[in-house]
């Protein structure tokens, strides 16, 4: 076996990587021209590439690296069990003692009565297992014919072909296709689809396509609503004031089964370990993965109410991955979750770190790309415009000015991520107070670039 060395020349990496390796969301032409930046190590908030060159991650890597790079307790915790026990499974009437002491745990930090969790290892196959757990709760009811799920355009839940039709990116769906009985509502983004209308206003009237699309299909056909508490992939969309008290109001109304996606959102990147809490909304089932590991192990679940699942259990539910509740991924996230807890930082991001940073991104509105700066805890949004009066789009393709701000933001080695015209950040919530002036001032730097090259 001839393996490349990892001390090889950044371009011999990346020509083999070209040539071996398909990668997510990305087009081969790119990566044949630029190949793709090869990262090598990480601590705390900062990644270091094959050039050595220290990039502060403002994403978290994919909104999940919840407590920062590096941490050795985790690497222990994995060695630990992977020793001890490394794989079993927890179907047919077994168990193990890291899938016991994780559910207890999580049954303790879910709000309201979300004591049952079903494990699988990622937030899609998650979102999958909710497609068949909420049409079977359904039918043990007596209510077969109740199927269909509601959720948002521009959502996103995951990349299988199941949670992709529960996510609302068209794109996706163009490759694959859409599984029956999925409905899509408008999403909450003021911003952009606002018009004259105020943000509560506004609010009112996207959570009101709830209610007029279960009138429409239906209220005996429709089964469940899902969605992030705040949209994350979809460009970091904050939904006004007004938009989870009515969705709230509505589903209780028509019986119909609340699915939380906080993928994103949970264990305490809006401040609050989950973002239902931050929201005050009473999910039936929350959808959970990224920062239940900080990314340090794959894993993800469902988290079910009492009521959901002692209807799940008068049946076999017939689901369940090879890997559902991985005796090493429960050890990690359980390592996680401590360190989450006893350092305090999901408090820090409440009380101390979040309004830091929300008082110096909200900062970056006064920029004259940026139209508007949202954030909640530990996720932003920065809305780009020629004409910010008018809350205008770039005429140029989507995407463009956006595109060309996250190239700024990569050569001044800060990871903004960019959806559409809009620039997101979800850093790790370790981010100290300097580091957050640091990213701060390199985004309104790349900004500034970005702004000389449109002109
Ligand atoms: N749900 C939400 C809200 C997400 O943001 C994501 C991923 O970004 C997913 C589900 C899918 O998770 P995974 O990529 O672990 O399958």
């Amino acid at each position: 076996m001839t393996l490349i060395s990892p001390n090889a020349p950044t371009a011999e990496l990346q020509a083999l990587d070209a040539a071996h390796h398909m990668h997510p969301f990305t087009t081969g032409a790119d990566l044949a021209k630029k190949g793709a930046r090869v990262i090598t190590r990480a601590e705390g908030c900062w990644l270091t590439d094959s050039e050595g060159e220290r990039i502060l991650d403002g994403m978290a890597g994919l909104w999940c690296v919840n407590i920062g790079y590096g941490r050795k307790e985790l690497a222990a915790a994995a060695a630990r069990q992977m020793e001890e026990l490394p794989y079993y499974n927890t179907f047919f009437q077994t168990t193990h003692v890291p899938a016991i002491q994780l559910s207890a745990r999580l049954a303790e930090l879910a709000p309201g009565d979300l004591n049952h969790v079903f494990y699988a290892s990622s937030g899609s196959e998650a979102n999958d297992t909710n497609i068949r757990l909420v049409r079977t709760y359904c039918a043990e009811k007596g209510q077969p014919e109740r199927k269909v799920i509601i959720s948002r355009w521009n959502a996103y839940h995951g990349s299988s072909v199941g949670s992709a039709s529960l996510g609302g990116m068209k794109g996706m769906h163009g490759q694959g296709g859409v599984i029956p009985d999925v409905h899509h509502i408008d999403q909450p983004d003021w911003w952009a689809e606002g018009g004259d209308l105020s943000p509560e206003e506004f609010g009112l009237e996207r959570a009101r396509q709830l209610e007029a699309a279960i009138e429409e299909i239906g209220p005996e056909k429709v089964a469940a609503f899902i969605a992030e508490p705040v949209q994350g992939a979809g460009g970091v969309i904050v939904p006004p004031e007004t938009y989870w008290p009515e969705i709230q109001r509505i589903v209780k109304k028509y019986g119909i089964l609340l699915i939380a996606d906080e993928v994103i959102c949970g264990f305490g990147r809006t401040g609050n370990w989950f973002g239902s809490q931050t929201m005050g909304i009473t999910p039936d089932i929350m959808t959970i993965a990224k920062g239940l590991s900080s990314g340090y192990q794959p894993i993800g679940g469902s988290v079910l109410s009492d009521e959901v699942a002692s209807v799940i259990s008068g049946t076999e539910f017939n689901h369940g991955y090879t890997y559902s509740g991985h005796p090493v991924a429960c050890a990690v996230a359980l390592e996680n979750l401590r360190i989450l807890d006893e350092e305090g930082i999901v408090a820090r991001v409440r009380d101390e770190t979040g309004p830091y940073l929300k008082e110096k991104f909200e900062s970056l509105a006064e920029h004259p790309l940026v139209g508007e700066a949202k954030i909640v805890g530990f996720m932003g949004s920065l809305a780009l415009t020629p004409d910010k009066a008018a809350r205008a789009p770039f005429a140029s393709d989507a995407g463009t000015v956006g595109y060309i701000c996250r190239e700024r933001c990569f050569a001044n080695n800060l990871v903004m991520r960019h959806v559409g015209d809009r620039m997101i950040i979800s850093p790790p919530l370790v981010l100290s107070k300097s580091e957050i002036d640091t990213l701060i001032e390199r985004a309104w730097r790349s900004l500034d670039e970005c702004h000389a090259a449109l002109k």
